[in-house]
């Protein structure tokens, strides 16, 4: 059992509620709720969502969500959002601070919503029901029966659908391809302005992938394959470009060269040693390092969040 599972189930345990180790759930003053992190990577770092309505009709003002989490200074934000309410908690890997917090936000939220009338509901429906909390793909919601059943027909059919859409390669290279153009600009971008960055490699990663699965219909092991080469191959490019508008720059009048030429003759600068060999690949590597740091981990959460896309599952049938 990991550290976090285990602080989880103590967790849970001390606030009288249940966990299957990635989120807690239980009932506190009628309402359902759901506790859990929206990023697995900062797993202390929870949020607390329940479903309900206000009798009169009337939502939550800015200023009263405001107000609220100022007050309680454990909450950092509180969302409403249909009939589903959010409380995002402050992040701390104290556990007894962090089940303080979670007491101190769950009661100043529950007496909120008891002074202004809030009555649980389906979060689809708004049937007034007690809800059941589901994970959906990586999202959670609070449901009534009927909604509950419709969601899980619905997530087996997209998934059939999914297992049975054909892929289509040619169509993925070319998204591939044009997604990878948003990331060879970001390289450009942060170049100009003297920078190597990871973000330019998460964004060339999002967009090569979101490219791929676009136009190519799914992600298989394959467009997989296609997209890293074309992380690769585009990353070498907007490197390039970027020395030969730096050419431009610096030598463009007083060689009288262009773009296209400039981006042409930068093998042969190198090769007549013009351009330091050393400090080109020197740049190339670390460019590579940073592209790399960024894409490796957003491509995995990218695939995991696919593959979890169509999955539903009810959470704690024991409420
Ligand atoms: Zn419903």
């Amino acid at each position: 059992m990991s550290k976090v599972t285990q602080n989880y189930e103590q967790l849970a345990l001390s606030m009288g509620m249940y966990t299957d180790g990635t989120v807690i759930y239980g009932v506190r003053g009628g309402y359902e709720l759901s506790i859990y992190a929206t990023d697995s990577r900062y797993p202390y770092l929870l949020t607390v969502s329940l479903s309900a309505k206000p009798q009169n009709g009337i939502p939550f003002s800015k200023e009263e969500k405001k107000q609220f989490a100022k007050n309680i200074a454990p909450v950092s934000a509180l969302n409403q959002q249909g009939n589903l309410i959010t409380m995002v908690m402050k992040n701390t890997a104290n556990q007894e601070k962090l089940r303080e917090n979670l007491e101190a936000g769950i009661n100043g939220l529950l007496s909120l919503l008891q002074s202004k009338y809030y009555v649980p509901c389906c979060q689809l429906c708004g049937e007034q029901v007690q809800t059941t909390g589901y994970a959906v793909g990586n999202a959670y919601m609070h449901l009534c029966q009927n909604c509950g059943a419709r969601m899980r027909q619905d997530a087996t059919l997209a998934e059939q659908e999914n297992v049975e859409k054909g892929e289509n390669l040619i169509g993925g290279i070319v998204g591939a391809f044009f997604g990878s153009l948003i990331g060879v600009l970001c390289i450009i971008v942060f170049s100009q302005l003297n920078r190597v960055a990871v973000i330019s490699g998460i964004i060339m990663a999002v967009c090569t992938i979101r490219g791929y699965e676009k136009l190519g219909g799914k992600l298989t092991k394959k467009g997989i394959v296609v997209c890293i080469l074309m992380m690769l191959g585009m990353t070498y490019v907007g490197d390039r470009l970027d020395w030969a508008i730096m050419l431009v720059k610096e030598v463009g009048s007083e060689w009288d060269i262009d773009f296209a030429t400039a981006f042409q003759i930068i093998p042969e600068l190198l090769a007549e040693d013009i351009i330091d060999a050393g400090s080109y690949w020197a740049n190339l590597v670390l460019l590579y390092l940073f592209t790399l740091g960024g894409a490796i981990p957003t491509m995995i959460t990218t695939i995991k969040d696919m593959k979890n896309k169509n999955v539903i599952r009810q959470i704690g049938s024991a409420v």
